[in-house]
């Protein structure tokens, strides 16, 4: 058989040729649409190719975005590993020092910059040494901006040269458990496979006929693969730029028929979608993934709205596909109610990816029954999940010693496949789609002279999935003592402000005399959250 590198130049010349016609639509700032074909795309990623080329980016030089979901950082997404350089996309949400921290780690030689976003990068800027910076502007296809004026003066053709598929081609950053951020290196083999298994008809099945939105940012977890995963298909493409005012509006406008977000996005747009109904009849799948898509909200929009919810599962670590939630031939019969509650769940490993559930014992692990009430780790391996992190070796609590991945994720495997999440191992927050460091928080509020115990927790919350709540014990005779618990909320807050994002920072903060411990003197989290979550409201 042939073999040759499979890369994601393959993704870009198949897209070009067999579907030059196709679109890509952004919603600009003013509320106007930017089109273009794939042909013009191409065309301009290849001048964008030659340009940072001559910018003396080389081979494996990491290429930073700090950018929203607009066609330049689709660009970005082809030009930036097709010259073998490493995409690099920065979470637009994380605080300036964690932006700093993760520049640095990376070593980003050249960062563009989305104008949106200009003011907010001054606050780090100072802070990363990186070679170079390029701003471009949405609304301006011309030359207005410096990167549109590297394009208009780049030679236009540019001949692909991966020669070693397991090049790097992407970097993307997670948080860790104690707030750390961790790097994860994808190489274009990794992408390419993802690419495939992830559209396989079973999992987004996103055909040429569809028109995608991916509401998911291109900075969290490669967009889902959905840049690649579309293009190859040769849909239609809608951007929604940061954060669309109306995405029922702009899904009726467009003619979308696959969208994909987190719940918290199809919870809030719900209302709306449901008064625009008929304008939105295209609309037929929602992926969903990044936190448990609740059930009520499935029901909703399949009984509603005719609406499709195909819930996932994945990791940063997995480029991030792992599992995907549809129904099985045999489940045609069951009754609505009964189908709704197996979609609630995880789903099924996509083609590729191997699960299993493990329980730790004294000389390793022992793999768990599927049988749907067996709880366990979950722990996966696949050809695109990463085997360490980035300028890390590859430690017990994420690897296994035969290499597969500890997901940190407690979960049942039923007889059919189908993963349930049902608790976290490890200590983040997941508040939005986005993870949360409950020890970062609580190692910082202990900064704070007059703190003495801090215990953060996450609570379940209706629009965000979960809020973080801050339980605190004060020193007895602190400077803050005579202060009320609000002030001293505040005081706490503004200690937290300096050094994490603002999503990051507690709602509400209780005083407790005592935190609960568990029998070998831990903070008991379980009995700090049956203590509080009925009760606390934001
Ligand atoms: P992503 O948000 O793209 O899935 P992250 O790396 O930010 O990737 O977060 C991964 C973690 O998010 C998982 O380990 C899990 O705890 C949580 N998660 C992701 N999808 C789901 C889901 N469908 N249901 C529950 N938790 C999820």
């Amino acid at each position: 058989m042939m073999n040759y590198p499979l890369t994601l130049a393959q993704i870009l010349e198949h897209a070009h040729r067999i579907h030059g016609d196709k679109q890509v639509t952004t919603l600009l700032p003013d509320g106007t649409f930017h089109r273009y074909n794939y042909t013009a795309l191409y065309e301009r990623v290849q001048r964008l190719a030659n340009a940072i080329t001559q910018l003396g980016i080389h081979c494996g030089d990491r290429v930073a975005t700090y950018a929203s979901n607009t066609y330049q950082h689709l660009e970005l997404y082809y030009a930036i590993p097709c010259i073998g350089a490493v995409l690099h996309p920065l979470n637009v949400r994380l605080s300036p020092v964690q932006l700093a921290q993760i520049i640095r780690e990376a070593e980003d030689k050249l960062i563009f910059v989305d104008n949106a976003f200009a003011e907010q990068f001054k606050t780090f800027e100072s802070k990363v040494e990186c070679d170079q910076v390029i701003n471009f502007d949405p609304m301006f296809a011309d030359t207005r901006t410096l990167y549109e004026q590297l394009i208009a003066e780049a030679t236009p053709e540019y001949a692909w040269d991966i020669r070693d598929e397991n090049w790097a081609m992407g970097l993307c950053y997670t948080s860790g458990t104690q707030g750390e951020p961790r790097g994860v290196l994808y190489t274009h083999r990794s992408m390419f496979l993802h690419t495939l298994a992830a559209n396989q008809t079973d999992v987004f099945g996103v055909t040429e006929a569809d028109v995608v939105l991916p509401i998911v940012p291109m900075f969290h977890a490669m967009a889902w693969g959905l840049p690649y995963a579309s293009m190859f298909a040769g849909a239609d493409i809608v951007l929604p730029g940061i954060k669309p005012p109306c995405i029922a509006k702009l899904i009726a406008e467009t003619g979308v028929t696959v969208a994909a977000g987190v719940p918290t996005i199809w919870a809030e747009a719900y209302p709306e979608l449901r008064k625009r109904r008929t304008d939105i009849r295209r609309l037929r799948r929602l992926i969903v993934g990044g936190e448990a898509m609740p059930l009520s909200l499935i029901e909703a929009y399949e009984k509603e709205l005719g609406v499709e919810i195909c819930h996932a599962w994945g990791m940063t670590e997995m480029s991030p596909t792992g599992t995907f939630s549809k129904l099985r031939g045999v489940h045609r019969s069951l009754s609505d109610a009964e189908k709704w509650k197996i979609k609630a769940k995880q789903g099924r490993p996509i083609p590729g990816v191997e699960l299993r559930l493990a329980a730790e014992t004294s000389n390793g692990f022992t793999e768990l029954p599927w049988d749907g009430e067996t709880i366990g780790e979950l722990q996966v391996r696949s050809p695109w999940t990463a085997n360490s992190y980035y300028k890390a070796e590859p430690s017990a609590e994420h690897f296994t010693t035969d290499k597969w991945l500890r997901t940190g994720d407690m979960a049942t495997i039923d007889a059919d496949g189908y993963m349930q999440i049902v608790d976290r191992a490890k200590a983040l927050i997941r508040s939005g789609g986005e993870s949360i460091s409950s020890v970062a928080l609580e190692t910082a509020l202990l900064k704070h002279p007059d703190v003495r115990e801090a215990v953060v927790v996450g609570i379940p919350d209706e629009k965000w999935g979960e809020r973080p709540l801050a339980v605190v014990v004060l020193t007895p005779i602190g400077a803050v003592s005579n202060r009320t618990d609000a002030d001293i909320a505040d005081i706490l807050k503004q200690q937290l402000t300096s050094e994490f994002p603002k999503f990051w920072i507690p709602d509400k903060f209780v005083f407790v005399d005592e935190i609960p411990k568990t029998s070998v003197g831990k903070s008991d989290k379980r009995a700090i959250l049956q203590m509080f979550a009925p009760t606390v409201r934001r």
